[in-house]
């Protein structure tokens, strides 16, 4: 899916409204814990300043539902960015009205202007065209690079656009790009892996995909609904009994297709998510005070030796508690093979959710795959099928 990329070159001058996502997690002390969404956004910043662009970034960050509350202002991410940019960053305490014109008017050289809080703002994520328009009013052009929130239809993602000339960004044509590849061009053998903890979160994704892959592997939580379906005894594993028919119907409709699912067949329990010791057993046979937390080592071999014959995967969901170090290894096994098949074979790898991308990133492999997709939800819903509401402005009118 190609989007109408800005042309930083025609931009010389211009104030550009750059919307980024820096919602980003904060420690106890207010400082940022965790930077990788705002590194995401620097090629674009760099490459709309190296053509001479003013610029000013919004952001939202935390939930302050349409009030001001201090602690989810965006004044922790002036020194991150100062750092990775190496400008200077002018701070508006609002991303409305006229102090944000004396920013742009008072900010020289290649300053950037950050501006507070969108979602101080009723009127943003309720997408009032009112709100729109005076968030575009200092401004000629606005670029949207924020893919994470790209599933939200509010002022800032998709209403802004309605007033100013509008582009995307560098990182929301790239994901764009990798995750339209996988969903709408997968090069065969194309294998799904899915895990994580429910089956409920992930049903648009296996309805829209079933269509497409050759195999699914499930891991993590979610195994669990699949063995229940099946008549075994689950224990304490996570289970949801009310998607047994769903995963009925999806099973059936996967043999009609041809499509392989392979669950787990051994797996690793501990008494809850946090335990300290661990127990090998087979699937069949998990008893009462046990819950399933990862899957066991065969398993991990035959997700590799799969995942070493695909020309395209896509993983979301850890195959199970990665957060304890007992229970990350089935998820470490699926994130070894999906580097090597992308060194060896050439496939195309992505990674989209937010826990595993967590994963990929604690492991240090998320440089060995093809894209990890920055977008939890957002990449959940495209790999639903949907048109985004924050990406449809974009696209060029032969790829709707
Ligand atoms: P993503 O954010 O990548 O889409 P999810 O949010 O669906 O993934 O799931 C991630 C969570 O699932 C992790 O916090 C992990 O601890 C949990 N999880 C994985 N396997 C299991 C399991 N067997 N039992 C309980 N929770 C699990
Ligand atoms: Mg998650």
């Amino acid at each position: 899916m190609q989007l109408n990329l800005f042309d930083a070159s025609a931009l010389k001058g211009k104030r550009v409204l750059l919307r980024v996502d820096c919602n980003v997690p904060l420690d106890n002390s207010g400082h940022v814990s965790d930077d990788t969404r705002i590194r995401a956004h620097i090629p674009t910043i760099q490459a709309l300043l190296q053509e001479g662009a003013q610029i000013a970034l919004a952001s939202h960050l935390g939930r302050p539902k349409g009030k001001i509350v201090p602690k989810y202002s965006l004044k922790p991410l002036i020194a991150p960015l100062e750092n990775l940019l190496q400008k200077k960053i002018l701070f508006c305490e609002t991303c409305l009205g006229e102090k944000v014109e004396e920013a742009m008017q008072k900010r020289s050289g290649d300053e950037v202007v950050l501006l507070e809080n969108l979602r101080f703002h009723p009127g943003e994520e309720a997408n009032d065209p009112s709100f729109a328009k005076a968030l575009a009013a200092p401004f000629d052009v606005f670029v949207m690079d924020a893919f994470s929130a790209s599933h939200r239809a509010h002022a800032s993602t998709e209403g802004i656009t309605a007033f100013l000339p509008s582009y995307a960004g560098f990182l929301l044509a790239r994901e764009a790009d990798f995750l339209s590849q996988v969903r709408d061009h997968p090069k065969k053998p194309f294998l799904l892996i899915l895990g994580g903890a429910k089956v409920s979160d992930k049903i648009g994704v296996i309805e829209n995909l079933l269509e497409k892959v050759d195999t699914i592997l499930i891991g993590g939580g979610m195994a669990f609904t699949f063995f229940a379906a099946q008549g075994f005894p689950v224990g304490a594993s996570l289970c949801e009994r009310d998607k047994i028919s769903f995963v009925q119907e999806m099973m059936l409709k996967a043999r009609e297709k041809g499509v392989e699912i392979i669950l787990p067949r051994d797996i690793l329990a501990g008494t809850t998510p946090e335990a300290k010791s661990k127990e090998m057993l087979s699937p069949e046979s998990i008893p009462d005070h046990l819950m399933g937390l990862d899957i066991g080592p065969e398993t991990a071999k035959e997700f590799a030796s799969k995942i070493s014959q695909a020309s395209t995967v896509l993983w979301n969901g850890p195959m199970g508690v990665f957060e304890n170090p007992l229970f990350a290894e089935g998820t470490k096994a699926v994130a070894l093979a999906l580097a090597e098949v992308t060194s060896k074979r050439g496939a195309t790898t992505v990674v989209g959710g937010g826990d595993s991308a967590s994963a990929i990133n604690a492991f240090h492999l998320a440089q060995e795959v093809t894209h990890v997709s920055t977008g939890g939800g957002a990449s959940l819903e495209f790999f639903e099928g949907k048109i985004l509401p924050g990406i449809a402005p974009f696209m060029k009118t032969e790829t709707i």
